[in-house]
């Protein structure tokens, strides 16, 4: 396993839409291990591959219950509502308000190509939401109501968000 760089805002592959991964490969194996050790290291509750460059609709989420690896993943259903801060690693040092629903199931395939499926609330339910964006080319930036601040007005010198 490897550390990959993370993409950041600017960078045009973090604006492409993803395509879909029709056979698992070795080479998408390790893809997938380096996205998960890419994303426990930076502190981040999800990666999507084009973080890491690559444009095939591939995340990785762990909001504390993780790790799930999602590929071609769709969301099936949603509701409520939650309105709270969000962060990217792809938008580092800062972060933002977004109203995401509260309840996201979505349908994907596991690294063995199997169904698998994922739901949640709260974090949970957010990073899905901001992860399925990112193999569509889309930045929570562009959703934030109000200003994109720095991570350190609002939380301190300490303390971060949890990025996606
Ligand atoms: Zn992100």
């Amino acid at each position: 396993m490897a550390i990959r760089t993370i993409r950041e805002i600017g960078d045009p592959v973090l604006t492409k839409v993803c395509k879909e991964v029709t056979e698992m490969t070795p080479r998408l194996r390790t893809l997938i291990d380096d996205m998960l050790e890419t994303m426990y290291e930076a502190e981040g509750a999800g990666l999507a591959a084009p973080q890491v460059g690559i444009l095939k609709r591939i995340v990785v989420i762990d909001a504390g219950d993780g790790p799930h690896v999602l590929v071609n993943p769709r969301i099936v259903e949603t509701s409520g509502e939650q309105t709270g801060n969000e962060g990217c690693l792809s938008v580092p040092g800062k972060t933002g308000v977004v109203t995401r629903p509260d309840y996201v199931k979505a349908v994907a395939l596991n690294e063995d190509m199997q169904p698998y499926e994922l739901e949640g609330t709260q974090l949970l339910a957010r990073a899905i939401c901001h992860e399925l964006e990112h193999l569509d080319g889309k930045l929570y930036v562009d959703r934030v109501e109000g200003k994109l601040m720095d991570v350190r007005d609002v939380y301190g010198d300490d303390e971060e968000d949890e990025d996606e």
